[in-house]
């Protein structure tokens, strides 16, 4: 469930994800954290205004699923409207189980996140959201995620599949996209290519999903090695799209043969251009490059961020943490991509490729920790199976030797760090915007994607779509 912009929410005693020992008091007003302090009392020291409304006592009751007597027919009707919602969420699990095979738990399980997050099937837990004062003490919160690297208008790995679509049935698969993503708790993306800004407006707007989308509208790449010339007017074309990134194809990916992945397809001065031009224009960069002498020049003007960056060595990753280049791996969707069985279910060759990328990773992720490179979460997620299921990205991170509380600020504070917006995004602070995902325990615990996606009580923006999308 997304709960946009409260005009004022409360959680006492809540948990902030990362802080052992200790809970707190956080107001929000208007889409704004206004106050964060340490609580001082326990879950029972409520005071008795902020206690259960009398309707929730009813829920209570009703969830106990003895009818209650002496009520009024409109009472009444409430309660049963509430017994076969529970009834209804009964039968949605007893389902998920009884089918028996994992492909069709996964099918159900599905189902069930595509029409209403799981949760909201529990009507106290429903009525509790909509609280202005929440208890927390059973409650963790986190910042909303940060994905540096998603590609939310693309519908299918070959782009030729894509253009078989009809222009309606595309929308909406991107418009579930955008869904799919804000219900596992990314509050922002950053779109590497794909997503026009006006397309991003749109779809935010008319399907009133409030996603935070930061933009590059080209993907500057070998076709657009033709000079100094060509490429400023190409880069004005962007500027005026309303993007602000610059992306760069600085090498090969996955559709090119492993020997050339670490070639660059721009020269040294059509690269160096791109990245101050852009600075001069108030944009960012990012760079595509699996590693080479990309990752160098990148360092040497200064680039916003390194996206993939397997075959980073540790001496790059030395200048990279001295120059400011943050290094964003996006490291799950290599596995993906190596797996035979994957929802990918790619031509065996790029397998093979993925699969070489995937030997590298964990090395360069050991390397940019080591030498203090920021770290940034991306997932370069594009096809239906993936969105929504960012979240794998944070275990891949975890399993390549970061640490739960590195991995959690690459996901939030040092993303929007990345961003350029470290001073509103990615903290749960004072003057922050509000938005969190809140988790019914605590998502350090977790030892899966599907056990922290599940967790997720609600999500929260600080602003809604129509703020987003304002030209
Ligand atoms: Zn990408």
């Amino acid at each position: 469930m997304i709960l946009k912009k409260p005009e004022r929410k409360v959680f006492r005693n809540i948990a902030i994800v990362g802080i052992a020992d200790q809970r707190f008091d956080v107001e929000i007003k208007q889409g704004r954290f206004v106050s964060v302090k340490a609580s001082q009392g326990s879950a029972g020291q409520l005071t008795e205004l902020e206690q259960a409304s009398p309707q929730e006592v009813h829920i209570q009751k009703a969830s106990s699923e003895k009818m209650p007597t002496g009520k009024t027919s409109a009472e009444q009707g409430f309660i049963e409207k509430v017994l076969d919602e529970k009834t209804f969420a009964e039968k949605a699990s007893n389902g998920a189980i009884l089918q028996g095979t994992a492909a069709a738990r996964e099918a159900i399980h599905e189902e069930s996140l595509r029409f209403r997050h799981v949760d909201e099937h529990d009507p106290a837990d429903r009525s509790r959201w909509h609280e202005e004062v929440i208890d927390g003490s059973d409650l963790w919160i986190s910042p909303g995620f940060i994905d540096l690297h998603t590609h939310m208008a693309w519908t299918d790995f070959d782009h030729a599949d894509q253009e078989k679509r009809d222009a309606a049935e595309v929308e909406a698969m991107q418009a579930e996209a955008i869904a799919a993503t804000l219900r596992t708790g990314v509050t922002t993306v950053r779109d590497a290519g794909g997503l026009a800004p006006h397309t991003a407006r749109h779809l935010v707007r008319h399907y009133r999903q409030p996603l935070r989308v930061d933009n590059a509208s080209h993907m500057f790449g070998s076709a657009d090695a033709r000079g100094l010339e060509y490429l400023k007017r190409k880069a004005d074309e962007v500027f005026a799209s309303g993007a602000n990134w610059i992306k760069i194809m600085a090498t090969g990916g996955l559709g090119a043969p492993t020997e050339q992945v670490t070639d660059p397809v721009l020269s040294e001065e059509e690269f160096s251009f791109l990245v101050r031009y852009a600075h001069e224009n108030g944009r960012r960069v990012f760079v595509h490059a699996w590693g080479g002498v990309a990752i160098d020049w990148a360092a040497r003007c200064g680039a916003d961020s390194i996206e993939h960056g397997m075959f980073l060595t540790s001496d790059q990753a030395g200048r990279l943490a001295e120059a400011n280049v943050a290094f964003v791996p996006t490291a799950s969707i290599y596995r993906i991509a190596a797996d035979p069985q994957g929802v990918l279910a790619l031509p065996p060759i790029i397998q093979d490729r993925a699969a070489r990328a995937v030997a590298a990773h964990a090395q360069a992720v050991e390397y940019a920790k080591r030498a203090g490179v920021r770290i940034g979460f991306g997932t370069d997620y594009a096809t239906p199976h993936l969105h929504g299921r960012n979240l794998q990205e944070l275990y891949t991170l975890l399993e390549y030797g970061l640490d739960r509380e590195a991995v959690w600020a690459a996901a939030t504070s040092d993303a929007a760090v990345i961003l350029g917006r470290g001073g509103e995004l990615g903290r749960i602070a004072e003057g922050y915007l509000s938005d969190a995902v809140i988790f019914g325990a605590d998502p350090y615990s977790m030892r899966s994607e599907e056990e922290l996606r599940g967790g997720i009580r609600f999500v929260l923006t600080g602003t809604d779509e129509q703020e987003l999308t304002a030209e």
